[in-house]
């Protein structure tokens, strides 16, 4: 057994169907009484349905979460916050909701509550994320730790198959990442496993029958697996390429993520043998990077980069930015190595696993 550390992060789970109904509860455990409750614009249905059940604990809604964070919309947050007397958030969708409730945390200390909508996991993770001229920033603070999740499997109901299967997609490579990270450790890799083994088996499930509230519960369960994962170890060579082709192409976040893992299992396969055997088998194939392809065939994901508006002439550079600072990986990380991957995946090619 070879030595670890693990630290657990506090949180508060609550998880089932009809969950939600606890919200009021929940938001009193905090010792709040106006919470603020975040969306964005096509979330804000949802989110005057929370402010309503909330009734006098709600001090209004802010349905202007966007993707990524960007600065002005987090400035726009914290003044409402402030002027409306809030003393909590309850973020309601999915990682970009739940990032704009970290930024307001990052300067305030307001507790938060997240209800996760999406498979991204960021209410597991005390990671924010802040954009600034077109520039990503992310740093770790405790103080941006969700302190109560609400799982509730019936607000996923309405996401749609398409995003289903590419967050679902997102949420594995939190795990898979997690299974050969640097600082990894038994209990987060049981967790990864376990992860993987309930996205994969409901994925499917959830895109043919995006109603199905047991195939909806088992993928929120792998999520919140992913979720701890991504919160408790450190990531690799997949997510350093997500970031870069999302940072600086503006790549879409879950797409992304999908058609470049199995590449970055590919490359990572002979590095990480031990991983790779269990990531095989909780896919339910022999080979982990071929198992990833294929469920993500499965779901109905495009898995060609050149889809997303990446251009062929972006690739050098593409190559470039991912292997200037580095993340830990398994295998060490070649430009020529890097320049391959990311051509396989702009054209959307099965894995080729390398030594
Ligand atoms: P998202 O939050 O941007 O949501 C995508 C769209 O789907 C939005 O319009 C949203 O309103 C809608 N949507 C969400 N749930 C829905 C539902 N159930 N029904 C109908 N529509 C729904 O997408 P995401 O993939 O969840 O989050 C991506 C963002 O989260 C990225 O910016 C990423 O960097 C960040 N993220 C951060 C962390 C972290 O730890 N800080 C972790 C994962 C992701």
């Amino acid at each position: 057994m070879p030595k670890f550390l693990y630290e657990a992060l506090p949180c508060r789970v609550i998880f089932g169907v009809g969950s939600l109904e606890r919200l009021s509860e929940e938001v009193e455990q905090l010792g709040a009484h106006h919470a603020l409750v975040l969306s964005t614009p096509e979330q804000a249905d949802e989110a005057r349905g929370i402010s309503e059940r909330l009734g006098k604990k709600s001090a209004g809604v802010f349905a202007k979460a966007v993707m990524h964070v960007p600065i002005e919309t987090a400035e726009a947050a914290r003044e409402e916050a402030k002027r409306l007397g809030a003393d909590c958030c309850v973020a309601v969708g999915g990682g970009s909701t739940t990032g704009l409730a970290k930024a307001i945390a990052l300067v305030s200390e307001l507790p938060i509550i997240a209800i996760p909508t999406t498979y991204a996991g960021s209410e597991m993770t005390p990671i924010w994320g802040l954009t600034a001229e077109g520039i990503k920033k992310t740093g770790r603070n405790l103080r941006v730790l969700p302190r109560t999740v609400i799982y509730d499997p019936t607000l996923t109901l309405t996401m749609p198959p398409s995003l289903s299967g590419t967050s679902g997609m997102n949420a594995i490579a939190h795990c898979v990442e997690a299974l050969y990270a640097e600082d990894a450790n038994p209990i987060i890799s049981l967790m990864a496993e376990e992860g993987i083994r309930a996205l994969a088996a409901s994925l499917p499930i959830v895109v043919k029958e995006p109603r199905n509230l047991d195939a909806r519960g088992n993928a929120l369960y792998g999520a919140w697996l992913a979720g701890m994962s991504l919160g408790a170890v450190g990531m690799a060579l997949h997510h350093k390429l997500c970031h870069t082709l999302g940072g600086t192409f503006n790549l879409p976040h879950a797409e992304t993520h999908t058609a470049i893992l199995p590449h970055a299992v590919a490359y990572n396969a002979a590095a990480a043998p031990d991983a790779m055997r269990k990531i095989a088998k909780a896919v339910g194939t022999s080979s982990a990077a071929l198992g990833l392809y294929d469920l993500a065939i499965a779901v109905g994901a495009k898995m060609a980069l050149k889809d997303f508006g990446l251009k062929e002439t972006d690739l050098d550079r593409a190559a470039e930015l991912a292997i200037q600072n580095p993340y830990y990986n398994p295998r060490p990380v070649t430009r020529e190595g890097i320049r391959r991957l990311l051509d396989d995946a702009y054209h959307g090619r099965r894995p080729i696993e390398t030594a």
